[in-house]
């Protein structure tokens, strides 16, 4: 029967001894295995998880490794689960806790800190100076779930209570699952400066954070808010997620494009989410004397700037990891007040069974793709949204 010290379950939410998870054995290759649900220790819960999404970073640990650092090395052949952008309902309680409800649905920032170091201290617990240690002699208590722990790609998984946000019955497993995506651009605008009423934003690349991007700002009051991209159906999104306006890079010159729809000024903030080659340079074109760029798009390899740009018009830039600072509480506050509809950038729900499907609609965004959602129960086989 499944037990730990101190910890609590309930009946209403039975908790088996195994469950099924898929591992990460060479570099691309997934197998779905047969492991014991973990048991949580102090101030952690047992999250059943209920929705899980799919994110590029996920490819990239599945095909590539890093970012993922499991015992300091590459993930591969660890018996790792990867995975992080899910919500579910809580299963079992670690000792002592008394913060949340077995029953009580819940969704989940990736990263808990170790909450001893400096940046920990700061609120910038996506930044610890103990990342990846949870193992060994030096075990800091670091996680971040998908990353450096196992993640969601499997039936349960353990959380510290700092990283769980309450949802309401009326929000939907898929839509909890994006919490955390409309988290790390809320975060970005925060590390910009947080309270953008009335300043102009360009958001650059439409992907999951970009389109996401774009609803956090207008819901801030930004204006106007402008998305460039090349997909001109992503840009609708865009648009339908609250862009005043949309500028496909294919067919005009963005920086020029940017300064005549700001009265010929540059904006006052860029969130660069596209990671394409010249993205920085373009960037630090968009925004006027004095503004700031975040970064929150990692590409491949290193890429040339004009310092000379940056340093002669006092322009900042802040490169963001994750969804530090209760950035996602604030996005969940958002989304619950209804001030912009994320599911619109949900396209698709997979069976559990079916991941490496729903990996391949993610990866080649087949049948126009952006998030790709699997879920444990609840969902026929091969059940695509087109159909
Ligand atoms: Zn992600
Ligand atoms: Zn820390």
């Amino acid at each position: 029967m499944y037990s730990g010290p101190g910890v609590k379950t309930s009946k209403d939410v039975p908790v088996p001894d195994t469950m099924r998870a898929w591992v990460l054995g060479n570099p691309g290759e997934l197998k779905l295995v047969e492991k014991p649900v973990p048991v949580p220790k102090r101030a952690e819960v047992l999250v059943r998880i209920d929705a899980v999404a799919i994110c590029a970073t996920d490819l990239e640990i599945i095909d590539h490794g890093p970012p993922a650092s499991i015992l300091g090395g590459m993930p591969f052949n660890k018996n790792f689960t990867p995975g992080h952008e899910y919500m579910g309902t809580v299963a079992a309680l670690g000792p002592g806790v008394d913060e949340y409800k077995i029953g009580q649905r819940v969704t989940v920032e990736i990263h808990a800190g170790c909450g001893q170091c400096k940046r920990c201290r700061e609120g910038m617990y996506t930044s610890c100076h103990n990342y990846g240690l949870n193992y060994g002699d030096v075990d800091k208590g670091h996680r971040a779930n998908g990353f450096t722990t196992d993640g969601g790609f499997c039936e349960y998984q353990v959380n510290n209570i700092n990283t769980l946000v309450a949802i309401p019955d009326a929000m939907s497993d898929e839509e909890a699952t994006l919490v955390v995506t409309a988290g790390t651009a809320m975060y970005g605008l925060t590390e910009l400066g947080g309270l953008v009423a009335g300043e102009s934003v360009v958001v650059t690349g439409p992907g999951p954070i970009g389109l996401l991007g774009v609803a956090v700002a207008k819901a801030m009051g930004a204006s106007p808010v402008i998305l460039t991209g090349t997909r001109d159906n992503r840009l609708k999104i865009g648009k339908e997620l609250g862009a005043d306006h949309v500028i496909n890079v294919r067919n005009e010159d963005a920086v020029e494009a940017v300064r005549r729809l700001n009265g010929g000024k540059g904006v006052d903030y860029v969130v660069e989410c596209s990671g394409a080659p010249n993205a920085v340079n373009d960037a630090i074109r968009m925004v006027n004397r004095g503004g700031k760029v975040c970064l929150a798009a990692f590409p491949h390899g290193e890429t040339p700037v004009d310092v000379a740009h940056i340093v002669r018009n006092n322009i900042y830039l802040y490169g963001i990891r994750g969804e530090g600072k209760s950035a996602t509480h604030r996005a969940e506050a958002f989304m619950s007040q209804k001030r912009f509809d994320a599911t619109k950038i949900h396209t698709h729900t997979f069976p559990l069974d079916d991941l490496p499907t729903a990996i391949r609609y993610a990866k080649e965004r087949i049948d126009d793709a952006i998030k790709v959602v699997v879920k444990a129960r609840g969902v026929a086989a091969h059940r695509v949204a087109a159909e």
